[in-house]
């Protein structure tokens, strides 16, 4: 029989669920069925992003399986997409940890990024079409309705993927890929250590640049994506008072 009160596991899910239903809120209203991997990683990322798994967590197979009552291999399966976008680290015979970057990997993701995304902006600027501005217009919308809606996630998801579209823009699969690389690293950076308000002034920031590039303005388009991202990083708090090696097992049963 299951150990663990309820009451702390609705503490721990995101969303929680009835008080009486010890397992994760089913995905469909009327049928309850065992969540799907994806699911679950769905689950443990809003976790995540909420700080109620603090960087640094350890998050044990048996207790998530314990938890959703699923098979390790599908917990497994769950862990391995969450490490797939860098929420958390598999470390070889030690286990699942969230993510913990510093001020120090931040500093080195945002100095690289400085020196590929002023090219970018260039380059951008150089190839942008009027169908490209309409793309990334319909994107800055959408930017918009996330950080409206508060969705920390989206909102996230939105203002990293920005970057990648001038990249794509511009055509450069060399460059896309690094791009990506470097923003799903900033992607797990700002979603733990930004705040509502430094989103907000991202996206506001974004349109400027946009602004820029439509007239043509090339070294004003790219002293704003300079300072867009310097911005980024100094406004970044790493003093959020997060307790590491937070064993999931000790949070759920104790
Ligand atoms: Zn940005």
């Amino acid at each position: 029989m299951s150990a663990f009160p309820v009451p702390l596991l609705i503490d721990w899910l995101p969303n929680g669920f009835p008080s009486r239903q010890p397992l994760p809120r089913p995905m469909t209203q009327e049928v309850q069925t065992d969540p799907s991997a994806d699911d679950i990683a769905k689950e443990v990322a809003a976790a995540i992003v909420a700080h109620k798994l603090p960087p640094g967590t350890r998050l044990r197979e048996e207790a998530l399986a314990k938890v959703y009552k699923v098979s390790r291999t599908k917990i497994r399966a769950a862990l391995l997409m969450l490490s797939k976008d860098k929420l958390i680290n598999i470390v070889p015979d030690k286990g699942a940890f969230v993510s913990k970057p510093d001020a120090n990997e931040a500093r080195e993701v945002y100095a690289v990024r400085r020196i590929l995304e002023a090219a970018l902006a260039r380059e951008f600027v150089a190839h942008a079409k009027a169908a490209d501005f309409r793309r990334i217009d319909a994107h800055l919308a959408e930017e918009r309705k996330a950080l409206d809606s508060g969705d920390v996630q989206t909102r996230n998801r939105l203002l990293s993927h920005f970057h990648i579209l001038l990249a794509e823009t511009v055509g450069n699969s060399v460059l896309t890929g690094m791009l990506r690389e470097l923003s799903a690293r900033s992607a797990v950076i700002t979603v733990l250590y930004q705040s509502s308000h430094d989103a907000s002034c991202s996206s506001q920031e974004h349109h400027a640049f946009i602004e820029a590039a439509r007239t043509g303005d090339t070294e004003r388009a790219c002293a704003l994506m300079d300072e867009h991202l310097q911005h980024v990083q100094t406004a970044l708090n790493f003093s959020g008072g997060h307790q590491a090696g937070n064993d999931l097992v000790t949070a759920l049963l104790s």
